[in-house]
């Protein structure tokens, strides 16, 4: 095995992928098994940082690691490749992937075979790849967004040359279909739509880190969600920095509400959901659509960023405070059971309190189920990174106020389903009170007392307490 040379297994790789892909990963496997023949043991933890996008791309690692012969742990100790997906969207993701990766010295210290990788959106950032260079010599191998599906070639030659590698892209047109994919749940699943965004929102580091948007062939989206409902799959995410511009990018290619209708069509789907609709391209026909199936779930993530419309124009959020709000209405006129939930950032450079009543003037009528909230964070490189930062303490006490009109107007909701009894599918067992716990159609989480076997269903439950953000039920 000494004398095993990259370059020569390269050299038989085909050009075109996924076949050269799926050649390394075959590669990969077989170096894998001589390994375990001298004691390698082969385990491998992928550890996800940040959003949907960041966890389905750890799902797509997990799967490529899985094929070639690893074995997936949770535990730091027993790994022997430890691949992190991280995110870049605020300051204090980065902050959490410095902090893991410092924690990992000691453990490399004894296991000099184990290779660290890091990819994802923070490793599109140059800075960020410089630092990690200088300061974390155990860090093996760097790669970014456009090329992680180039994994198994890349650790292949991380681990026969024993040498750091380091490769990123700046952008791509390539979509790589049909590699492996690991999903975390059986029951539940996340498809990518497109990929990057060109809204270049002016806080936003995504566009950046995730090049420009691109979508996928939507017949490919359908058979990859066909297959999964085949394999056990009864709810699908489909994912998409603005789902609302799926498709502009393709010749003769679906809208949104076609591909969603085409998804919902699928035999035993039964639920789709999708993220994330910008407020700016919501149509009418996506409402149409949403309420003509019900597989279709009666939630919808709508982004609101800011409630003042000065402060969405710097934004770049093409949309106003009254527009949103008409939109709003419009959609609960439509679907009155629906679930909303939201983004907002306080603290945009340049707001004011007369801007920030604004926003809880939008909070109070729309009186969302639940909504993230977000400090601003300037991300280097962006317009808003320039413009003059709202003083520290003021951002963290509207945060605060933020947090409370959240919590007062989302009352007005509460208990809305008391007595009902609804669908859910069941998730996993909480292990703070031993209970089941799943999600009504409406993303409202619910807790009750069930066996194992329930896990993955989708059964009727009572809800017969109201917990302000989720119920507790019982199976009926
Ligand atoms: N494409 C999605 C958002 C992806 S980023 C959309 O347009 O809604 C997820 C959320 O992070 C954003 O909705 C925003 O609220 C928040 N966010 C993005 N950049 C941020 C920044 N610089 N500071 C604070 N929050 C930010
Ligand atoms: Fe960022 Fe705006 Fe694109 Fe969302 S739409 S990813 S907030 S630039």
């Amino acid at each position: 095995m000494k004398d095993l040379v990259f370059e020569e297994i390269e050299k038989n790789a085909p050009k075109e992928e996924p076949a050269r892909q799926l050649y390394f990963i075959e590669a990969l496997r077989s170096f894998v098994e001589m390994k375990k023949g001298e004691g390698y043991e082969a385990k491998a933890m992928v550890s996800v940082i940040g959003c949907q996008m960041s966890a389905k791309d750890g799902e797509k690692l997990q799967g490529i690691l899985e094929e070639a012969g690893y074995q997936s742990t949770e535990s730091e100790e027993e790994a022997d490749v430890i691949l992190f997906t991280t995110c870049t969207v605020r300051e204090n993701a980065n902050q959490k992937l410095y902090g893991r990766i410092g924690q990992l010295k000691h453990l490399y210290k004894k296991n000099k075979d184990m290779v660290i990788g890091i990819t994802g959106c923070m490793m599109q950032e140059k800075d960020e790849v410089e630092t990690i260079q200088k300061k974390y010599p155990y860090v093996h191998l760097i790669f970014g967004t456009h090329n992680i599906y180039k994994l198994a070639e890349l650790l292949l030659e991380a681990l026969i040359s024993k040498e750091r590698k380091v490769e990123t892209w700046e952008d791509t047109n390539l979509i790589v279909e049909n590699l492996p994919s690991k999903r975390k749940y059986p029951f539940r699943a996340s498809v990518n739509i497109s990929f990057g965004c060109n809204n270049f929102c002016t806080y936003c580091i995504v566009p950046y880190v995730r090049g420009r948007e691109k979508s996928r062939d939507s017949r490919e989206i359908v058979k990859e969600c066909e297959a999964l409902v085949r394999d056990g799959v009864k709810e699908i995410m489909l994912l998409g920095q603005n789902v609302n511009s799926y498709g502009l990018d393709r010749e003769e290619e679906l809208s949104f509400p076609e591909l969603l209708r085409a998804v919902a069509k699928i035999p035993g789907l039964r639920r789709i959901r999708f993220m994330t609709p910008n407020p700016k391209d919501f149509s009418e026909e996506l409402l149409s659509v949403i309420q003509e199936y019900e597989n279709i779930c009666n939630h919808i993530h709508l982004p609101l960023q800011s409630g003042s419309t000065n402060i969405l124009k710097r934004m770049n959020r093409h949309y106003t405070k009254e527009s949103y709000l008409s939109l709003l209405r419009k959609i609960k006129e439509r679907l009155p059971e629906l679930g909303l939930t939201t983004d907002i950032i306080v603290g945009f450079p340049g707001e004011t309190e007369e801007d920030f009543q604004d926003t809880l003037d939008v909070v109070r009528e729309a009186q969302f189920d639940s909504a993230f909230t977000f400090q601003y964070s300037k991300r280097s490189g962006t317009p808003a990174a320039k413009w003059d930062a709202v003083d520290e303490k003021i951002v963290s006490e509207r945060f605060q106020r933020l947090l409370d009109t959240v919590r007062e107007s989302s009352k007005e909701r509460e208990g809305k389903y008391l007595g009902k009894v609804m669908e859910v599918l069941v998730e996993e067992r909480n292990t703070e009170n031993n209970m089941l716990t799943g999600r009504l159609e409406n993303n409202i989480l619910v807790h009750f007392e069930g066996g194992e076997r329930l896990l993955g269903e989708i059964v009727p439950v009572k809800l017969e307490k109201s917990m302000g953000f989720y119920y507790y039920g019982s199976v009926v």
